[in-house]
């Protein structure tokens, strides 16, 4: 008569791999397997991040050679 008592229930629907963020990316760049932190928001790794030069009044120093 007391059947209704509610019991945890067991999940339904198998074994689905629960819902995660990669956490091993690897760089964007072809070729290049550097792997990223996930904390890294960057798309690519260190070596191949958009270059920033070095700038002298706005100007691109350029090495004469
Ligand atoms: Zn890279």
């Amino acid at each position: 008569m007391n059947d209704t008592v509610l019991k945890g229930r067991r999940l339904a629907g198998g074994t689905r791999a629960p819902k995660t963020y990669s956490t091993e990316r690897n760089c964007a760049k072809v070729g290049c397997e550097t792997r990223l932190s996930r904390y890294n928001r960057r798309e690519h790794c260190y070596a191949h991040a958009p270059t920033k030069y070095p700038r002298l009044r706005g100007r691109i120093v350029k090495n004469e050679s």
